[in-house]
């Protein structure tokens, strides 16, 4: 518009603006023409059974392949989709990706037991977006249990009633539900109590000091004892170190995601690792980065 009424207006308009407002338009436009474009890829992340090193689940995370840029992190433009509502196309292509990517593996004889996707709170606010959910599943071929959703702490309990109403229809259909950065949030244990979920995820700036800070193992000590309680599974997010394994197994905790058994890879790299060992097993906790 700025450059229909001329340059001089468009200086001015330049001017006007802060760069960050500037850049915030490219790349606005740069990514709506990414979505259409294809430029989205995703990675998955293996989620471990502590106890028994045996795979659980992987989670898929987006990133964004850019033409100049390169591999740009979903932290660089997640909060930008959010506000422009660019989230709801792109959600809905990352949970057709997961989706299609998970059935192609069950087809493939790849025992991945799930498929974690996670959901901005717009996205998960649509009122038909259960409806949606399951049209992905009809067109894709994937069971509903295969996948898992996560939302964050904060998303959960911002409308809580809502909540509740989205959960149970997503139940309902059979899938799992998480509840993603636990502990970060405003819970309201009464509202936790009402919502029809599988699991909680502790966050990872509560396992990052572990086990010497104090504070956060007693967090993560009680993290753990109330979704026990509660009847839900519990996964420690970020997960680096030995010793931070030790640790999480000794208190009971029964899952673990992080760098220390791999980083969020691309899906080929995800299967030649598979083939290459005959079965997701990093029993023995000794998968270091360098498999990958
Ligand atoms: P999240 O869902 O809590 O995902 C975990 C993040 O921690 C990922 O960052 C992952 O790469 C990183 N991570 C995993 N293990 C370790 C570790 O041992 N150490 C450290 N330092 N980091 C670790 P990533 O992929 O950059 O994603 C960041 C966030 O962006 C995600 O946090 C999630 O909130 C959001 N996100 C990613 N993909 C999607 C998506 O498809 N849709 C939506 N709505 N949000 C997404
Ligand atoms: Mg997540
Ligand atoms: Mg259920
Ligand atoms: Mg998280």
């Amino acid at each position: 518009k700025a450059k229909e009424a001329g340059k001089n207006n468009c200086q001015f308009y330049a001017k006007g603006m802060s760069a960050s407002a500037v850049n915030f338009l490219l790349l606005e436009n740069d990514l709506r023409r990414g979505i259409e474009q294809d430029q989205l890829i995703l990675h998955y992340q293996p989620q471990i059974d502590l106890a028994s090193g045996a795979l659980t689940g992987v989670e898929a995370l987006v990133r964004w392949q850019h033409p100049e840029r390169g591999l740009v992190s979903p932290a660089h433009f997640i909060p930008l989709a959010e506000e422009t509502g660019l989230i709801v196309p792109l959600g809905e292509w990352v949970l057709k990706a997961a989706c299609q990517q998970q059935k192609s593996w069950i087809d493939a004889g790849l025992n991945v037991p799930q498929m974690a996707v996670n959901l901005s709170t717009r996205q998960f606010r649509q009122r038909d977006f259960p409806g949606k959910v399951a049209s992905v599943l009809r067109e894709t071929g994937l069971p509903a249990q295969y996948l898992e959703l996560e939302i964050t702490e904060s998303c959960a309990m911002e409308h809580a009633s809502e909540t509740i109403n989205q959960l149970n229809q997503l139940n309902q259909m059979g899938l799992q539900l998480s509840i993603d950065d636990f502990g970060t949030g405003y819970s309201s244990l009464a509202y936790l109590k009402r919502f029809p979920i599988d699991k909680l995820k502790i966050d990872s700036s509560f396992i990052h000091d572990l086990p010497l800070d104090q504070n956060d193992a007693a967090i993560a000590k009680s993290i753990i004892g109330l979704a026990h309680n509660m009847q839900l599974t519990v996964v420690a997010e970020g997960v680096e170190q030995e010793h931070q394994v030790k640790w999480l197994c000794e208190q009971g905790c029964d899952q673990a995601q992080g760098f220390y058994y791999a980083k969020p890879m691309a899906a080929a790299q995800f299967v030649s690792h598979f083939t290459a060992r005959g079965e997701f097993d990093f029993g023995g906790n000794v998968v270091s980065l360098q498999d990958f």
